[in-house]
């Protein structure tokens, strides 16, 4: 019998890719499984028209360096996210232009939404970003939804709706759905409200040429992967582990699981991880998220005076932005259906249809004719089963967070969901990767 690998990385979306790469420079024989026929997980770029399009995770902003160093290793250029131009709000049917980063809701709101939004951030600071469940009152801000908490503090009905459309857009699920507790946390791990919102000094200030998959691509080149090898179980014992995919059997004496929590709860383990382990694999499901492309034979919102970002409550797009090229050779917005939205138009030409009428209704009516449209409904995905994250109800956190990172055994955990900065996001998929690496070589 050969010699087990020294790890098996289950997952090649950036944070195994990361784990992988750090074993291997430390010059330990890795082998990274992955059940797509693709690496990237929720990065996905594809040619769309006359450029390269994300239709997974796409932006990065000031702090995310990981994923800034990491692009400029591998020669990944990134661009401005264009912003000039006034900026759409569409609530209960009434449309509003801005120019400023706040949405203008009247005078009152106004001055509510921005005391909300200095709140939030001061709540935020006071989550250890490593132990949230230590934070003072942790119980208490466990046990109501981000929604429950908006109830009872934001009294202006105008103010609440642009909060909750920051909360949808920021983690692609309800308000309703998210434990107060955690939305700190992801807010504290980001950088706070504004730095998760803005483009300008914000999480969506770059863009990359050519696309975020090919972080992952020019990974993968220098690693040992194997495709289309979905891994259906994981057994343990004193010797090794043993990972068990449609592809064959790995030993392997750690083992690293760079997927979300959701994901490994449909595996096989064996034997049974320890309760709270076990609860937090069922207890962190994943938000909802269609990102939507639309490509334009001219620029028509640049052309009104539109920098392209819209914030909505009344149609199926949440949010959206400009997503031209960064060479100027084709211009296009790209919208976002989050949490209730992204669930409620299965059907693709239904969703078409409406997605259009939506971005008509924000930028006019010429966006009920594109050249080209693509669409990409992650809820429908097995190998994701959703987006952006992995997200908490009330009452996860304090009961089985402080798993999120322990060991079992021989096995790792990485994956976005388990970073401590910029959790969520692809930066943090990268920190997640490398800590769960460090893991390993300090357990040899
Ligand atoms: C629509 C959308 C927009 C986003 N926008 C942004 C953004 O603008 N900026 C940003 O920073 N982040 C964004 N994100 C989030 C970002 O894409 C993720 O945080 C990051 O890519 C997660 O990387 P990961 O390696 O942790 O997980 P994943 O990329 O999910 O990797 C997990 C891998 O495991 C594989 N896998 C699943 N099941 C199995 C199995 N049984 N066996 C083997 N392999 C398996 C999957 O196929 C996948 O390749 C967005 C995400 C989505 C969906």
């Amino acid at each position: 019998m050969s010699e087990p690998f020294d790890a098996v990385v289950v997952g090649a979306g950036l944070s195994g890719l990361c784990a992988a790469r750090r074993l291997r420079e430390a010059g330990l024989r890795v082998t990274v499984v992955e059940a797509r026929d693709r690496v990237g997980g929720r990065t996905l770029s594809r040619r769309l028209g006359e450029d390269v399009i994300d239709l997974g995770g796409q932006w990065i902003g000031p702090t995310q360096d990981r994923v800034a160093r990491l692009a400029e290793e591998l020669g990944v250029a990134t661009f401005p996210q264009h912003h000039e131009g006034d900026k759409v709000l569409c609530i209960g049917g009434r449309k509003t232009t801005y120019a400023g980063e706040i949405p203008s809701i009247g005078a009152l709101g106004l001055v509510e939404l921005q005391a909300t939004i200095w709140r939030l951030d001061r709540l935020a600071r006071r989550v250890p970003k490593a132990r949230p469940w230590d934070t003072p009152d942790a119980a208490a801000l466990d046990a109501i939804s981000v929604a429950g908490w908006l109830a009872r503090n934001v009294v202006s009905r105008r103010a609440r709706a642009v909060v909750e459309i920051a909360v949808r857009s920021i983690l692609a699920c309800e308000p309703s759905e998210v434990s107060f507790l955690y939305f700190l946390f992801y807010l504290r791990a980001g950088g706070g409200v504004m730095q998760l919102a803005r483009v300008a000094g914000g999480a969506q200030e770059r863009r990359f040429v050519g696309g975020a998959q090919q972080l992952s691509e020019r990974l993968a080149a220098r690693l040992d992967v194997t495709l289309d090898a979905p891994v259906r179980a994981i057994e343990q014992d004193e010797d090794e582990a043993r990972v068990v995919s449609a592809r064959g059997t790995l030993r392997a004496r750690r083992v690293i699981l760079a997927l979300p929590p959701a994901l490994v709860d449909r595996m096989e383990l064996a034997p049974h991880p320890p309760p709270l382990r076990d609860q937090l694999l069922a207890r962190m499901p994943m938000g909802a998220v269609i990102k939507c492309l639309a490509v334009y034979d001219r620029p028509f919102w640049r052309e009104r005076g539109l920098s392209g970002e819209g914030l909505s409550t009344d149609g199926p797009v949440r949010l959206a932005f400009d997503d031209s090229a960064h060479d100027g050779s084709q211009h296009a917005l790209v919208g976002f259906l989050l949490g209730a939205t992204a669930t409620a138009l299965p059907e693709p030409r239904a969703r078409r249809e409406a997605v259009l009428a939506s971005l008509a209704q924000m930028f006019g009516h010429e966006a009920q004719d594109p050249l080209h449209y693509v669409d990409q409904d992650w809820t429908r995905e097995r190998e994701s089963l959703g987006g952006y994250v992995g997200v908490m109800a009330p009452g996860v956190m304090t009961t089985c967070g402080r798993a999120l990172r322990e060991p079992w055994g021989r096995v790792h955990w990485a994956g976005t969901e388990t970073a401590t900065e910029h959790a969520g996001y692809m930066d943090g998929a990268i920190q997640a990767g490398e800590r769960a690496a460090a893991e390993v070589l300090a357990a040899r």
